[in-house]
């Protein structure tokens, strides 16, 4: 991405590769992904004997060996100053199933309960952001709240991960009449975070919570998306001692697995036959499309998850997709969908 429409296009596309699994390496497959050290690219050797590749360039590229807090200090941790300052982000991790999204979002717990979550290497971008965000607001001279809320949608229903109740309720999407182009998702309910120690309670609670409502209505949870949002609200007083209250938002989107979603952006026909057609995550890849190549009608209403965050796509706002993928040859199609996904975001 060139700096005149890094400017004017506040998307940024991220690449991880993840590293070989027990599986792949027990089957002995063959890595087929190329990090070269530039970490703007990554090449695929998609006929290695006859040295036929191809060739992605990319805001940057993590490869396999690199850590959580790399990925946070890319990605992430820029976000932070845009929150405090009252704009909205977000990030979304796309890719196939096992790819990697959800140890990128939330990371994998350290089972030893010595060892704390802050020096917790592989702690993902959630309790990072949390933990960042309280840092700076601990410096900043001025009351503030923290809260989150954690959400799923499934089938283009929206269920509330952190509702105190084992229910299966739907939530509604309003549209804001007070604030334009904002949305409200009634009856989601948003907890109080204190201090940074809080996320776990917060992430634990939500996965339990999904755990049992996929369980209620059969479903996999590899096919439903999960929107954790971080609220902060600032109060200043300004000088002339009118009181400023600043609100700035972190959304950090866990996608659906992309497998049904073919190399030219469409959902396969396979899957098309079968009903697995993901209303969210296909709106969301001709969201990004519309803002990227600044169409006048961005088709936000189309699914939930393009709805629901309407308010901090576009605009004033900055996202981020982190594109995860496998790096090996039994997984090379579903890696060259991803790429193909991702680098029309850009
Ligand atoms: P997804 O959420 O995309 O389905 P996961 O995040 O659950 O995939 O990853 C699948 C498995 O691979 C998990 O056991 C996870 O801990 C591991 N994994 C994924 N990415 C990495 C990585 N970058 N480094 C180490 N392990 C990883
Ligand atoms: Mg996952």
């Amino acid at each position: 991405m060139n700096n005149t429409k890094d400017k004017i296009i506040p998307v940024k596309v991220y690449v991880r590769v993840r590293p070989l699994n027990d599986a792949e390496v027990s089957r002995a497959s063959r890595i087929i992904v190329d990090c070269p050290s530039n970490s703007r690219e990554v090449v695929i050797n998609e006929r290695p004997n006859d040295k036929i590749t191809r060739k992605f360039t990319f805001d940057k590229v993590f490869g396999p060996n690199s850590k959580q807090i790399d990925v946070y200090k890319s990605v992430a941790a820029p976000l932070i100053k845009e929150v405090l300052d009252g704009y909205n982000c977000t990030i979304f991790a796309y890719g196939q199933t096992g790819a990697g999204k959800t140890y990128t979002m939330e990371g994998r717990r350290c089972n030893n309960p010595t060892v704390s979550w802050t020096s917790d290497l592989h702690a993902g971008i959630i309790p990072r952001a949390v933990g960042h965000l309280f840092d700076e607001l601990r410096l900043l001279r001025a009351e503030y709240s923290v809260k989150a809320s954690f959400l799923e949608i499934y089938n283009e229903e929206i269920f509330d991960l952190l509702s105190p109740v084992d229910d299966t309720n739907k939530l509604r999407l309003y549209d804001d009449a007070v604030k334009k182009g904002a949305v409200i998702v009634s009856g989601l309910d948003e907890i109080a975070v204190r201090k940074k120690e809080d996320v776990y309670a917060v992430l634990d609670r939500g996965s339990r919570k999904r755990q049992t409502a996929a369980t209620l209505m059969n479903a996999a949870s590899s096919r439903s998306h999960t929107v954790f949002s971080i609220t902060v609200r600032i109060r200043e007083n300004a000088i002339d001692d009118n009181e400023l209250l600043r609100t700035g938002k972190l959304n950090l989107v866990d996608l659906a697995g992309s497998e049904n979603i073919g190399r030219s952006g469409a959902i396969e026909k396979r899957a098309r036959e079968a009903g697995n057609i993901n209303q969210s995550l296909l709106t969301l890849g001709r969201v990004i499309t519309a803002l990227v190549e600044k169409t006048p009608h961005v088709p936000y209403r189309e699914s939930k998850l393009t709805r629901l965050l309407q308010e901090s796509l576009g605009g004033r706002t900055k996202t981020c997709i982190i594109a995860t993928i496998s790096p090996s040859q039994c997984n090379m199609e579903e890696t060259l969908s991803t790429l193909d996904y991702a680098h029309r975001a850009k």
